[in-house]
C-alpha cells in the first residue's frame, strides 16, 4: 500500500493561509470551515484544563466523497512538559473539518498561487479568533476593544508579552505570538516516489534490514559500526530484543526527516511492542468505526525548538485516527482520536 510522507519546509506565510489549503506546522490553525471554529473547550488539555496550542494540520480531500472534496485534519497538544504522560492521550485534541466543492467560505475553482490572491478568503470575515493561539475567542481586551482572546490565560500572556505597551496604539500589527510553534509547510512525496531513491536502492534496503535482524538474533549487533541507527539498534538489542523498534529504526532510516506517514486505512509504524493500541473509539458524530489516518513521528520534535530535551514535549508516534465514512460534522468540526506511543525505558532506570 501507498505510504505518502511529509517533510517540513520553510515557505512565505502567505502560502499557509486558508485560501490555499495548506498542510502545515506551526503558527496559527489555517481553518477550514472559517465559522465554526472550536473554542477554549474544545481543546482544553485533561490534565491543566488549559488551551492545547495548535501542533499541525494535514490537508487530505477524500477523492470519492463529495461532502470531503476539502478536507483537513487538525492536532493540538498542551505544551505542559508535566502534561505530557507516558502512553496518555489527554494532552492532545484532533479535529476534522470538511467542506463540499460548492460552500460558502471558497470559490471552486483551485487557488492561484499568488500573494494577492483573494485575500478577502480571511477569517476575519467569519468570526472572532484568538490572537494570541487561534482558537474562537468569545472575550476581548476591554481597553482598545480590538483584540480577541479564547480564554483569560491568553489575555494575561498576551498583556505581559507587549499588549501591555501597543494596547490602543498599534491593533494592526498582529504577529505570530511567542507561544505558537514555529511555522512550516509540510510537503508531501510518496514513500517510493523519493528521486533519490531507486529499485536497486530498496533492495539494498531490504538485504540491510535482514543482516541486521541476523545480527540481533544472533547477538552480533555489538559488532556493527558506523552511524546512529546502529548504535540505538545496539542498546536496543542489549536493553531487550525488540523488533518492531529496530523495524521502526529501518523503514524510517530511508528517509530520516519524515514528519508524517500519511496511510489511510493503513497500519500503525508502531515504534515499540508496548502500549500498541488496542481499541478505537467509535466515530462521536457517526458512530461508525475510525481508521487509522496518519501519524506524525518523533522526527517533528527537531522542529519545534523545545527548550529542554529533558523538560519538554515529547512522543513516540502520534497515530490518528478518523471516522471511516468521513461523516459532516454538524458543528464544523470534529474530535478524531490521537494515540500517543513512547518507548518506555526498560530496567536499570527506574531502579
Ligand atoms: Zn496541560
Ligand atoms: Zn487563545
Ligand atoms: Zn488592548
Ligand atoms: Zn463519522
Amino acid at each position: 500500500m501507498r505510504v505518502d510522507l511529509g517533510f517540513v519546509e520553510k515557505c512565505e506565510t502567505w502560502r499557509l493561509e486558508s485560501r490555499f489549503f495548506p498542510s502545515k506546522v506551526g503558527g496559527k490553525p489555517a481553518w477550514l470551515n472559517l465559522k465554526d471554529i472550536p473554542g477554549e473547550k474544545d481543546v482544553q488539555c485533561e490534565y491543566c484544563e488549559e488551551p492545547c496550542i495548535f501542533l499541525c494540520q494535514i490537508y487530505a480531500p477524500y477523492e470519492d466523497n463529495e461532502t470531503a472534496f476539502h478536507r483537513s485534519v487538525y492536532i493540538f497538544i498542551c505544551q505542559k512538559p508535566e502534561c505530557c504522560k507516558l502512553n496518555k492521550n489527554g494532552n492532545l485534541k484532533v479535529f476534522r473539518s470538511q467542506l463540499p466543492k460548492k460552500n460558502e467560505f471558497y470559490p471552486s475553482e483551485p487557488p492561484v498561487e499568488e500573494p494577492d490572491w483573494r485575500t478577502d478568503i480571511s477569517i476575519i470575515k467569519w468570526v472572532r479568533s484568538c490572537k494570541v493561539c487561534g482558537i474562537f475567542a468569545p472575550n476581548h481586551c476591554s481597553k482598545c476593544k480590538c483584540v480577541n482572546y479564547c480564554c483569560r490565560a491568553h489575555q494575561i500572556f498576551d498583556w505581559k508579552c507587549g499588549h501591555k505597551e501597543s494596547c490602543g496604539r498599534d491593533p494592526l500589527t498582529i504577529q505570530n505570538s511567542k507561544l505558537l510553534f514555529p511555522e512550516y509547510e509540510i510537503v508531501i512525496e510518496a514513500e517510493n516516489e523519493r528521486e533519490d531513491n531507486d529499485e536497486s536502492n530498496c533492495e539494498k534496503e531490504e538485504e540491510e534490514i535482514k543482516k541486521y535482524e541476523t545480527m540481533i538474533e544472533s547477538g552480533q549487533a555489538g559488532t556493527l559500526q558506523n552511524e546512529d541507527v546502529q548504535s540505538e539498534l545496539l542498546s536496543m538489542a542489549n536493553q531487550k530484543e525488540d523488533e518492531i523498534f529496530s523495524e521502526f529504526r529501518l523503514t524510517i532510516d530511508q528517509y530520516p526527516d519524515q514528519i508524517l506517514r500519511y496511510n489511510r486505512g493503513g497500519k500503525v509504524l508502531y515504534i515499540s511492542a508496548e502500549n500498541k493500541i488496542n481499541e478505537v473509539p467509535k466515530c462521536s458524530e457517526c458512530n461508525e468505526e475510525r481508521q487509522f489516518e496518519f501519524q506524525i513521528m518523533p522526527q517533528l520534535l527537531n522542529f519545534l525548538n523545545l527548550k529542554n530535551a529533558y523538560e519538554c514535549i515529547d512522543w513516540g508516534i502520534l497515530a490518528v485516527f478518523t471516522c471511516i465514512n468521513s461523516c459532516t460534522p454538524k458543528n464544523g468540526y470534529v474530535t478524531e482520536y490521537v494515540w500517543k506511543q513512547d518507548i518506555i525505558e526498560t530496567n536499570s532506570d527506574n531502579i
